[in-house]
């Protein structure tokens, strides 16, 4: 894998595999090298689908990893950043760019804060030191008045 271009590599059993260090700049797409993650599954998906396993690798991957880690990501497919048919017509693109479009950002006193954030029962929770902590909680307990912005997906709060 030492010359791997990508960061992430999923085999057709599920089994996710690391290629170059997160901060190594990738070899994945020549537009965006330098300011994405780059992963790549096993496979042709011009000729045939992704094994039922290798998606469960790669939500797992996105959820539960790189979201945490990387809240602000946008999930883009190889052909939206480089002339290819890359991942193929038959890889569920549309589905895992979905799951960016519930991202939800963080604005403090005019600044973005990068936590961790997810909506639960239509309630944002920021990660706060190992617990999910509901937005409008915290606002009530720092007296703070918060905001939903639908448009932007975005909860503004500000602390006097
Ligand atoms: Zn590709």
């Amino acid at each position: 894998m030492g010359r791997c271009g990508y960061h992430f590599f999923i085999r057709h059993d599920g089994t996710i595999e690391r290629g170059r260090p997160e901060w190594a700049v990738g070899a994945h797409s020549l537009t965006v090298n330098a300011r994405s993650i780059g992963i790549c599954l096993a496979g042709d998906f011009t000729i045939y689908q992704p094994s039922e396993i290798q998606l469960v690798s790669l939500e797992w991957l996105i959820n539960s990893y790189l979201l945490h880690k990387y809240p602000l990501i946008n999930i883009v497919g190889h052909s939206d950043t480089d002339s290819t048919q890359c991942p193929g017509i038959l890889f569920p693109l549309d589905k895992f760019k979905n799951i960016t479009s519930q991202l939800v950002k963080l604005i403090v006193n005019g600044r973005l804060v990068n936590v961790p954030l997810r909506i639960m029962d239509g309630r944002t929770e920021a990660l706060l030191s190992d617990n999910w902590v509901q937005l409008r909680e915290l606002a009530n307990m720092l007296g703070a008045d918060i905001s939903w912005d639908e448009l932007t997906r975005t909860v503004n709060m500000s602390i006097k």
